[in-house]
C-alpha cells in the first residue's frame, strides 16, 4: 500500500496502541498543523502486545509518575466514547472497574506495600491497605494463610478491551487526516545526526521531519536500523483462561499472590498468568505457550490461594511478548540524545497499554512544543540510558 505523499512531518513506525495514541493526540491538538503517516506492518495486529495483553490498568505503582500516567489513562478510558466518537459511532470499551489486589506474606512485602501506598495516596489514588481481618471480610474466597497485608484500589483500576482502545485511537486519528499504510519499515536513513527518511519493504522511501519508534518489541531492531541502542528485549508472557466449577461471585479484582501469580475474571472465566522466575530474552517469532508454567507454578499457587481453583479447566491460552526494559522496567520515551528527531516509546515492560493515553499525549507535546505541557515525562528520557541511571519501577507484574 503506497503512501499518498513522499514526505510527512511525522512518521510513526508501528500503529498499535502507542503509535495510534500518538497519532490521535497529534491529530486532536489544535496547535499541531503537520502531516502524519503511520506505517504498520500487520493490520491484523495478531502478534502485537496490544492484542495479546491482559488489558488491565492500575494505579498501584511504586513510582509517582507511573501512578499519574495511569490516572490519566483511567480518565481517558472513562470518557472513551466522547474522546474517540466519530459521527454517530459509539465505541464500547467495557471498563470493569474491579481494582487490583496486591498481597504480602512477610514483613518485607508488607513494607513495600506500605511504601507504595504512601506514594499512591500522595498522587490522589483511591487505594486501601487491608489487614488479614479486612481481607477475610471482603474476599471470602481467599485463603488467608500466611498473609500479613493486602492493598487494593477502590476506584480507577480494572480491565477493558485493549483492541477497542487501539481501534478508537486509530479510527479517530484517520478521520482527522492521519494516514495509515500497511507496510514494514526495513531501513531508517540518516544524514548526520538526523533521520531523513524511512524505506519500506515494498520499496518506498518516505521523508520525515520526525520519526517515532512505536514498534513494540521490535523497538531495538528499529533503533539498530538507525545505528542506535536501547536496553529493551522481548520477554515471553503466557496467559491461560480457565473455567472454574465454583465461580467466586462478584467483586473479584486482579489478584496477585505474593509469588507473582495472578488472576482476574474474564467474562464467565478467569484469566491467569505469572511473572516467570526464569525470564530470558525470547526469539521474535517464538509465541509458544509455556504450559509448564501453568502446571508447575500458576495452578498450585492459585489453588492454594483460592481453594475454588482446585477444580478448574484451561479453555484457552496464548503467549505474547513484553518489550522489557532491562535497565529499570520503565519505558524509554522521547528523543535520542544525539539523533534528536528519532523519538522512542519502547520498553514498557508490561504496562504500555494503560500508559498509552499518557505517553501518546506526551509524545504529541514533545513533537508540537518541543517539551512536555501536561505531565512532565522527562524522567523517562533516553538521558538515563546514557548515564546508566535507572529510574526503577518496583511494582512489575
Ligand atoms: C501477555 C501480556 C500481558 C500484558 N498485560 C498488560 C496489562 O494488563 N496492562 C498494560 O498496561 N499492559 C500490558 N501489557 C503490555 C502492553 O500490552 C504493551 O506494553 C503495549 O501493548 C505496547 O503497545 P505498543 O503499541 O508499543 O506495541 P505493540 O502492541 O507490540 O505494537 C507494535 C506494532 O508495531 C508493528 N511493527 C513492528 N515492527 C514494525 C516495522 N518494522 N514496520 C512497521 N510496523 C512494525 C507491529 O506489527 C505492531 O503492531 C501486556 C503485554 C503482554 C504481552
Amino acid at each position: 500500500m503506497n503512501a499518498s505523499k513522499s514526505s510527512y512531518d511525522v512518521i510513526i513506525v508501528g500503529g498499535a496502541v502507542v503509535g495510534s495514541s500518538t497519532a490521535y493526540f497529534l491529530a486532536t491538538n489544535p496547535d499541531f498543523k503537520g502531516s502524519v503517516l503511520v506505517i504498520e506492518k500487520d493490520w491484523t495486529y495478531q502478534r502485537s502486545a496490544t492484542a495479546l495483553s491482559s488489558s488491565s490498568i492500575r494505579h498501584q505503582f511504586s513510582n509517582a509518575i507511573n501512578v499519574q500516567v495511569s490516572q490519566f489513562g483511567t480518565e481517558f478510558i472513562r470518557n472513551f466514547k466522547e474522546n474517540v466518537a466519530v459521527d454517530d459511532d459509539t465505541p464500547e470499551i467495557g471498563f470493569h472497574e474491579n481494582g487490583y489486589l496486591f498481597l504480602a506474606d512477610d514483613d518485607r512485602g508488607a513494607e513495600v506495600l506500605r511504601r507504595n501506598h504512601a506514594t499512591q495516596i500522595d498522587c490522589g489514588a483511591e487505594v486501601t491497605l487491608l489487614d488479614p481481618e479486612a481481607l477475610g471480610k471482603r474476599y471470602q474466597w481467599l485463603n488467608l494463610d500466611g498473609l500479613v497485608l493486602g492493598s487494593t484500589a477502590e476506584r480507577g483500576e480494572g480491565w477493558f478491551d485493549s483492541v477497542g482502545l487501539m481501534q478508537g485511537f486509530r479510527k479517530k486519528a484517520r478521520t482527522l487526516g492521519v494516514e495509515y499504510i500497511e507496510d514494514e519499515v526495513v531501513a531508517i536513513n540518516r544524514e548526520g545526526d538526523r533521520v531523513v527518511s524511512v524505506t519500506t519493504r515494498s520499496g518506498q522511501t518516505i521523508s520525515c521531519g520526525t520519526m517515532v519508534n512505536t514498534s513494540g518489541t521490535n523497538g531495538k531492531i528499529m533503533a539498530h536500523l538507525a545505528g542506535l541502542e536501547i536496553p529493551v528485549e522481548p520477554r515471553r508472557r503466557s496467559l491461560f483462561v480457565v473455567d472454574c466449577r465454583t465461580p467466586l461471585g462478584p467483586g473479584v479484582g486482579l489478584t496477585i499472590d505474593p509469588n507473582g501469580c495472578f488472576f482476574r475474571p474474564e467474562g464467565q472465566f478467569y484469566l491467569m498468568g505469572t511473572y516467570p522466575k526464569h525470564d530470558p530474552e525470547v526469539e521474535p517469532n517464538d509465541f509458544d505457550v509455556m504450559h509448564e508454567e501453568f502446571e508447575e507454578e500458576i495452578w498450585p499457587t492459585l489453588a492454594n490461594r483460592v481453594p475454588a481453583f482446585e477444580a478448574i479447566k484451561v479453555v484457552n491460552s496464548w503467549a505474547g511478548h513484553y518489550d522489557f526494559c532491562t535497565l529499570d522496567h520503565n519505558v524509554i520515551l522521547g528523543p535520542h540524545t544525539e539523533v534528536s528527531n528519532f523519538l522512542f516509546a519502547n520498553g514498557f515492560s508490561g504496562h504500555g497499554l494503560q500508559q498509552s493515553p499518557g505517553m501518546g499525549r506526551g509524545l504529541s507535546e514533545l513533537i508540537t512544543y518541543g517539551g512536555f505541557k501536561t505531565l512532565d515525562l522527562s524522567p523517562f528520557g533516553y538521558e538515563r540510558v546514557v548515564a546508566n541511571r535507572p529510574f526503577l519501577e518496583d511494582a512489575v507484574i
